[in-house]
C-alpha cells in the first residue's frame, strides 16, 4: 500500500478477483512508511511511551489504508465495508506490541460476504478482553490475514508483498537466485528465522498449525509467486536444498582456558541468560590440558553487553581470556530434501574450502545447516554455495 494510486491498483486487482466469483477478505497493511513514521513521532513525545499508547498509535496507520481501499472499492461497483481488527473481533491477549491472537469471530464476516460485500480488515491489530487496542509486532499483517484464511477455512491465503516470491537466496547477492515454485512450511520458517524477511514468522507458524495454503505474490507484477506448502510424498523431487540464508545479526564470544569440569557451561551462560540475552549457537573444544575454550553467538546488538557478563565469568572462573567478535556472519543452507540425503555437510564445508573461507562454528538441524564464517566473506560464501547445490538449475515456472 504505497500511496493513493497504489490503492486503487489494489482495488482493481480485488474487482477481478470478484468478477471472477471468488468471496473475498481482503487484509491491508498501513501505507509504506507510515509505521515507521508514527514511531518516530512517538519518540518525540516520551522517552518510553506505554506499550499500550504505541498501539493506539501505530493502529491508526491501517485504519486509513482500510477506510480508503473500502472506498475505492464501492466507487468501482464493488461493495465493500471496512473493519478494525477489535470491530471483526479478532480477540488477543493483552500483551501490547507483540499480542497473540486467541479467538476470531468469523460469523459477521461471513455475514457480509453472503451479502456479496467484500470485507476489508485492518491487519496487525485486535482488541484484548478489555477492549484495549492491541497489535501483532512489526509485520504483523501477515498473520491476520492467515488467522482469517484459517477461521474462514478459505482456500489460499495470498500475500502481496514486494517480491514476486520466496527466492533460492537474496537476488540482490546472487543474480541468477531462482523463484521457488514452492516451498515447505517448515523450510520457509527456517528461512524466515534465519533473517530472509518476506513474512513475519508467526504467520508461517500459524499458517502450517492450520494448514492454510500461502501463497507470496507480488502486489503489482503477474505470476504464480511461490506457494508454502506441506511436503510432497513425492520425494524424488524434491530438491535437496531450497534455499540459502544468511545474516549479519550476530556476534561471537569466546572464553578460553576455562577448566573442563561439570557445571562450566551452566556458570558461563547462566548470566548470560539473566541479562536476558539470547544464546544462538554453542560450542565446547575437547580439553586439553584440563582446560578448554567456550565460544557462543548472539544478537550483534548485544555484543557489548554480553562481553561484560562474560569477563565478569571469565574473572570468577579463572578463564585465561575473553575473546569478542562482531564482524561475522551466518550462512544456511535450508532444505528438506537433507534428511534423505547424506552428504549434504560435506559438499557445503568442500565449497566453502574451495574458497578459502575458513569455517568458525557449525550448528545443524534435521533440515539446516549453518556456518559462521567471517563477514567480508559472505557475498562469496552464498554465491559459492548457491552454485555448489545447482540452486540456478530450479525451475520457476512449475505449479
Ligand atoms: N504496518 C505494520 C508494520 O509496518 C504491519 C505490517 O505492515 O504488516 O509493521
Ligand atoms: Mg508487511
Amino acid at each position: 500500500m504505497g500511496t493513493v494510486e497504489r490503492i486503487q491498483a489494489v482495488a482493481d486487482k480485488i474487482k477481478g478477483f470478484r468478477d471472477r466469483g471468488d468471496d473475498i477478505v481482503v487484509v491491508v497493511s498501513a501505507m509504506s512508511g507510515e509505521t515507521n513514521r508514527l514511531i518516530a513521532m512517538a519518540d518525540q513525545m516520551q522517552g518510553r511511551p506505554t506499550p499500550r499508547e504505541m498501539d493506539v498509535l501505530v493502529s491508526t496507520g491501517e485504519q486509513v489504508t482500510i477506510a480508503l481501499l473500502s472506498m475505492a472499492l464501492n466507487e468501482r461497483g464493488c461493495p465493500a465495508r471496512s473493519y478494525t481488527g477489535g470491530q471483526v473481533r479478532i480477540r488477543t491477549d493483552n500483551s501490547h506490541m507483540k499480542a497473540r491472537i486467541k479467538k476470531i469471530d468469523e460469523e459477521h464476516m461471513r455475514a457480509d460476504l453472503t451479502a456479496g460485500r467484500v470485507v476489508v480488515v485492518a491487519g496487525f491489530q485486535g482488541m484484548d478482553e478489555e477492549g484495549n487496542i492491541t497489535t501483532l509486532g512489526r509485520g504483523g499483517s501477515d498473520t491476520t490475514a492467515v488467522a482469517l484464511a484459517a477461521a474462514l477455512k478459505a482456500d489460499e491465503c495470498q500475500i502481496y508483498t514486494d517480491v514476486d516470491g520466496v527466492y533460492t537466496t537474496d537476488p540482490r547477492v546472487v543474480d541468477n537466485a531462482r523463484r521457488l515454485p514452492r516451498i515447505t512450511f517448515e523450510e520457509m520458517l527456517e528461512m524466515a528465522s534465519l533473517g530472509s524477511k518476506i513474512l513475519q514468522i508467526r504467520s508461517v507458524e500459524f499458517a502450517g498449525k492450520y494448514n492454510v495454503p500461502l501463497r507470496v505474490l507480488h502486489s503489482f507484477q503477474e505470476g504464480p509467486g511461490t506457494l508454502i506448502t506441506f511436503e510432497d510424498d513425492n520425494e524424488m523431487e524434491d530438491p535437496l536444498i531450497s534455499g540459502i540464508a544468511f545474516n549479519r545479526d550476530e556476534a561471537k564470544l569466546t572464553v578460553k582456558g576455562v577448566p573442563d569440569i561439570p557445571g562450566v557451561a551452566s556458570k558461563i551462560l547462566g548470566p548470560i541468560s539473566r541479562a536476558n540475552i539470547e544464546v544462538d549457537m554453542i560450542i565446547q573444544n575437547v580439553a586439553v590440558d584440563k582446560t578448554t575454550d567456550f565460544t557462543f553467538t548472539v544478537h550483534r546488538n548485544d555484543f557489548q553487553h554480553s562481553m561484560e557478563v562474560l569477563q565478569e565469568t571469565a574473572k570468577e572462573l579463572g578463564a585465561r581470556e575473553t575473546l569478542g567478535d562482531n564482524k561475522i556472519a551466518k550462512v544456511s543452507i535450508v532444505g528438506v530434501g537433507m534428511r534423505s540425503h547424506a552428504g549434504v555437510a560435506s559438499t557445503m564445508f568442500d565449497a566453502l574450502a574451495a574458497e578459502g573461507i575458513n569455517i568458525q562454528v557449525i550448528s545443524t538441524s534435521e533440515i539446516k545447516i549453518s556456518v559462521v564464517i567471517a563477514e567480508k566473506y559472505l557475498e562469496l560464501a552464498v554465491r559459492a554455495l548457491h552454485s555448489a547445490f545447482e540452486l540456478d538449475q530450479i525451475t520457476s515456472d512449475t505449479e
